[in-house]
């Protein structure tokens, strides 16, 4: 498995739209119940500073933490199948309407586990970094 990782830079600007949210639903909180606004408006103006205070959090750890949360994860189709794609294809049958084939997962999306370049089924050579491949 392999996981993306969002950039220290984006995650540090987030962290400062999240802090600039905080602030602006507190006041917007305060606003609404000093004008006696139904408590519904307060209500939703607690909803966000909690909802931003997580998104803070979130954002800020990814821009200064050692270990930055995973914004995708990359997964061999061995390791976790698509349910989506199992239900397409039970429903549906295993080629699509003009007759091609689908994908299936031992099928034609292989990998390089060594440059991760796509390989067809019966390569036993990566096309792009040259290893021979282990299946
Ligand atoms: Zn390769």
């Amino acid at each position: 498995m392999k996981n993306i990782k969002p950039g220290r830079g984006p995650s540090g600007l987030n962290a400062m739209g999240s802090r600039f949210g905080i602030v602006f639903a507190i006041f917007w909180t305060i606003a609404a119940v000093s004008m006696g606004a139904p408590i519904f408006f307060a209500g939703f103006g607690v909803i966000i500073i909690i909802m931003s205070i997580v998104q803070f959090v979130y954002h800020y750890k990814n821009a200064t933490g050692k270990n930055r949360y995973s914004e995708f994860e990359i997964t061999d189709e061995g390791e976790e199948t698509d349910p989506l794609n199992e239900y397409v294809r039970q429903r549906y049958g295993d080629t699509y309407a003009d007759g091609t084939p689908r994908e299936t997962s031992s099928g034609e999306n292989r990998f390089c586990p060594y440059c991760g370049a796509k390989t067809g089924e019966d390569f036993e050579y990566c096309p792009k970094c040259g290893k021979k491949l282990p299946f």
